[in-house]
């Protein structure tokens, strides 16, 4: 048994002489967030995103953070319940339908998992390559990710999408009709990139219905706990913690977070890793759903974003918190 794979119930921090010690308690965990959140709430670096209008009129200085263990446990601190759009962390959840249904090597294959080095909404990284979308978590790729979904049409692939998500969050969860209504206003871009991935042979369905599911998913209403319930899933190994469903086969956990690792930030992926070693995804909503396997999920949410449309607080946040627990997937 690998020390990492020692369940979260007896040990949990693994010292590098190969003991184990005990794993933080609800009340040390409750501790580091407070911390962090009292360490990064004041910090004005950023902006809200504003090319989906809409997500400019969000209040900024909403900040919250929240973990999930693989116990159950809820650990939250700050504006936990206010509701936002889950954006690109959808990507994940998108993907893992796609494994369930069309098994894992479907991704690998038609999109592809490399870092593009690119922004998320790039153009020239789908001309600079062999015609695929690189990644399901750039723009491109997760537009072919929807696409890859078996429907009939836009309402089956929506309505699987919608009980994937929910599947994973463990509670019931609805599209926010202002994101979305200003998103499909203003999504010409992606509505292009969809039509140069079609051409190609990339899409595998009509663009234009791949692009408004894409849009619908992007739009999806979580609060902070909700999406670390969703990452919480990953962390325990495809299983919700608090439901107890299965959600994806254990099997096809590591890939998806071989994907968050590589891709997850985007641009900033390296960075990320280097700082916080955690599988992790971002939106341009301000969340960002952090894997500790086998331990918890962390999510944090703050609207200001930085260049590469992270949100500032919450990855300040997130890696606070990994590097005080030491739990970046890199030491041992
Ligand atoms: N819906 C956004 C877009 O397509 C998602 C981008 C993100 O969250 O990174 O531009």
């Amino acid at each position: 048994m690998k020390l990492r794979q020692v369940p979260l119930q007896c040990v949990s921090l693994v010292a590098s002489i190969g003991m184990a010690v005990a794993a933080p308690s609800v009340e040390q965990l409750q501790k580091v967030a407070e911390a962090a959140h009292a360490k990064f709430k004041d910090l004005d670096e950023g902006k809200n995103a504003d090319y989906i209008p809409a997500l400019a009129e969000v209040p900024s200085e909403l900040f919250g953070i929240a973990i999930v263990t693989n116990n159950g446990d809820v650990i939250k601190v700050g504006d936990t319940d206010a509701v936002y759009s889950i954006q690109s962390c959808s990507k994940v959840f998108t993907m893992c339908l796609v494994m369930n249904e069309s098994g894992a090597n479907s991704v690998l294959t038609k999109i592809n998992v490399e870092p593009t080095g690119e922004a998320f909404n790039s153009v020239r990284a789908i001309e600079e390559g062999d015609g695929r979308a690189d990644n399901p978590f750039v723009n491109a790729g997760a537009i072919a990710t929807v696409s890859m979904i078996k429907a009939k049409d836009a309402e089956e692939r929506w309505q699987k999408i919608i009980d994937t998500y929910e599947a994973f969050a463990g509670s019931k969860l609805t599209v926010l009709p202002d994101i979305y209504k200003s998103e499909a206003e203003t999504n010409f871009r992606n509505r292009g990139i969809a039509h140069i991935l079609y051409n190609s042979g990339n899409l595998f369905c009509d663009p234009l219905e791949a692009t408004e599911v894409y849009t619908k998913q992007c739009s999806v209403g979580v609060n902070t706990e909700q999406l670390a319930v969703m990452g919480g899933t990953l962390a325990n190994g495809g299983v919700n913690p608090v439901t107890k469903k299965r959600c994806l086969p254990e099997e096809m956990v590591p890939q998806v977070l071989a994907v968050m690792t590589m891709n997850g930030f985007y641009d900033g992926s390296g960075q990320w890793a280097w700082k916080a070693g955690l599988p992790a995804k971002t939106g341009v909503g301000g969340g960002i759903v952090a894997v500790v396997p086998g331990e918890m999920a962390i999510v944090g949410f703050s609207p200001p974003l930085d260049e590469y449309g992270n949100s500032i607080r919450a990855q300040k946040a997130i890696e606070y918190i990994s590097q005080e627990l030491g739990v970046s997937i890199f030491e041992d």
